[in-house]
């Protein structure tokens, strides 16, 4: 029970906000208005949302009994000498309240959701005026939200769309491929995570690494979260056994037979993953699905090292394993539709959302995350102020800032996929002088949030001090800063042209997915639906004219894509030309 309206960017109208806080009183009801908090039926009655908690069979009787029983109802706040539970604004207690819900929901929403803030003026507004009035302003606040193309783009993504993926929308049209037994190569970070979200889900879990010490830190670490999980009281001890006993931690290859899916994530190298693949083959039926869980190397290189390349397929996990909600599925040149729909069921089994793309360098979250981080290091470059950049793009509604993205993530991951896409490249790589900044933190042995040391400076126990002052002694600030629009207009189009590319390139073939995949894959501010919805807000004929000034200022990397161009031209829009998920070639 609940009012989850908030999580999909309106909140609850038709008197439903104003009644629950005459009821409960702002503080009381504030989790579950401001955050949607669901609670089972005891702790509702007990919390004051409902009034009683009936056997099923008995609803509709109980609740007519309930609408005829005599004395009338008489709800709390048309008793006379009603006074709302806490105190009213007015009263110094829920004077307190809204100081500290306001900051509370700035500090969370940075201004981005137009929802919590209506939310509250709904909320305090409302309890200075009597009932009916606070009914109407209810619904201003409800209807200025409601008519926030924010509130529609984030119903659509997040309720509507996502739903979709999750319930098949782009699964072909094959026989049920439920996971019965899952092969896990390599326990490492990637290989653990993925463990323990197949064994949560009751699949039966062979963990496999090349050495048993290995293998069993790999299986200890699905104890680790449901100890966690024990300690908090969401896990009980039968439940961590039985999770347990599912996942066979071995070296032994032989363990595999009867595996309907194998996932690798052994090191990412085409030679170690070549091996590995033959060594399982050699074992598992002739119809299980090998999947593999790379994050650079090309799906359909590494399926040349299967002789059932159409069984072979990516399955790409985002870490940490269990908190991430998106899985990217590749499709390589040769993958089938069988490999796809196991891949599908799978991420069903396992409770996560999926994307389908196909096969193209760094697939297609990566691809469009990759460019937020370098635009961001390339302003520092320029000298544009780091703290400038950080907050641009908070106040833009992306989770975090570049400069931390990219320590989080490690500066020498960064720097090593540089040094292989330029290696790849050759003379096409346009990103020497963002990459110049990576080595010298690299060689300074700044490794990011790892090391405790990299754009920002840490304390010994790893907590986040502030951007470290060697940045600025480095690349001194120019005296002149751009405007803040200009900041995250350049952070958010450097993520959302990589998403236009891809679908011109045919690596997206669901605007959907492009949408769902960016906010739960890398948290593309969710406020504006994803990178397709944004566009969208903005119009494409004026999203076009600000890729013309970013080109002719910054450079070529913000061209606008041909794509873009035409659909400005003819005032299109995306959800307009690809809303049910058509294929980009066929449109
Ligand atoms: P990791 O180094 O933590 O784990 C790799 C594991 O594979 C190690 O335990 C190693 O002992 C084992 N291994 C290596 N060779 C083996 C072999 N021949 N047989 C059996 N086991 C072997 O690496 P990771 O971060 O878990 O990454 C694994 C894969 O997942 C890579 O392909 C990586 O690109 C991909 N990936 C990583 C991330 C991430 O954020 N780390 C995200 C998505 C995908």
């Amino acid at each position: 029970i609940g009012l989850p309206e908030i999580m999909v960017g309106i909140f609850p109208g038709a008197g439903g906000t104003t009644r629950l806080v005459r009821k409960m009183g702002a503080m009381t009801a504030s989790p579950f208005l401001l955050e949607g908090k669901l609670s089972d039926p005891k702790k509702a009655l007990s919390a004051g949302l409902i009034d009683e908690v009936v056997p099923a069979d008995e609803l509709m009787a109980k609740a007519k009994d309930w609408v005829l029983s005599e004395p009338r109802i008489v709800k709390p706040w048309d008793e006379k000498g009603y006074k709302m539970p806490g105190g009213a604004p007015y009263h110094p207690a829920g004077f307190m309240t809204f100081v500290g819900a306001s900051a509370m929901v700035h500090g969370k929403t940075k201004g981005v959701y137009p929802a919590a803030k209506a939310l509250l003026q709904a909320v305090y507004e409302g309890a200075l005026v009597p009932f009916d009035t606070a009914l109407k302003v209810e619904a201003r606040n409800f209807v200025n939200v409601l008519m926030n193309p924010s509130s529609a783009a984030m119903i659509r993504s997040l309720f509507i769309n996502k739903e979709a993926l999750e319930k098949g929308a782009n699964r072909p049209d094959v026989a049920d491929q439920t996971v019965k037994k899952v092969g896990i190569l390599g326990a490492g970070m990637m290989g653990a995570g993925i463990a323990y979200v197949s064994a949560n889900a009751g699949i039966e879990v062979v963990l496999i690494d090349a050495r048993q010490d290995a293998a069993d830190k790999g299986k200890s670490y699905s104890e680790g979260i449901l100890d966690k999980g024990i300690s908090r009281k969401k896990v009980t001890e039968e439940k961590k056994q039985e999770v347990l006993d599912r996942i066979t931690a071995t070296t032994d290859y032989a363990a595999l037979e009867g595996c309907d899916l194998i996932v690798e994530a052994v090191f990412e190298d085409v030679g170690v993953k070549a091996g590995v693949t033959e060594k399982t083959e050699a074992v598992i039926p002739s119809d299980a699905i090998f999947a593999t869980n790379t994050s650079t190397l090309p799906i359909t290189e590494l399926a040349k090292a299967s002789k059932r390349p159409d069984r072979f397929i990516g399955i790409h996990f985002f870490s940490p394993v269990d908190k991430m909600l998106l899985v990217e599925i590749i499709k390589g040149e040769k993958t089938g539709d069988v490999a796809v729909a196991k891949a599908l069921d799978f991420v069903r089994q396992i409770r996560k959302t999926p994307i389908v793309v196909n096969d193209a360098r760094f697939f297609y979250a990566n691809r469009c995350i990759l460019p937020y981080g370098t635009e961001g290091i390339r302003m520092v470059r320029e000298g544009v102020s780091p703290v400038l950049v950080e907050n641009a793009a908070k106040l833009v509604g992306m989770p975090i800032g570049p400069l931390q993205l990219t320590d989080v993530t490690s500066i020498d991951l960064n720097a090593s996929i540089a040094r292989a896409t330029k290696a790849a490249m050759g003379d096409a790589y346009a990103d020497d002088d963002t990459a110049e900044v990576l080595f010298w933190l690299e060689g300074e042995g700044r490794l990011g949030r790892k090391s405790n040391a990299g754009f920002y400076a840490y304390d010994d126990k790893g907590k986040r001090l502030g951007l470290w002052d060697g940045i600025a002694a480095k690349y001194p600030e120019a005296d002149d800063q751009p405007s803040l629009t200009e900041v995250q207009h350049r952070l958010l189009f450097a993520q959302v042209l990589e998403a236009v590319r891809a679908l011109e390139d045919g690596v997206l073939e669901d605007i959907r997915e492009g949408d769902v995949g960016a906010i739960l894959g890398w948290g593309f501010a969710p406020w504006s639906g994803g990178p397709f919805s944004w566009l969208d807000i903005l119009g494409t004929p004026y999203a076009a004219e600000r890729c013309d000034e970013l080109a002719k200022t910054y450079g070529d990397r913000f061209a606008t894509p041909a794509l873009l161009r035409e659909m400005a031209d003819k005032g299109q829009s995306f959800y307009g030309r690809f809303g049910e998920g058509v294929d980009s070639k066929a449109a």
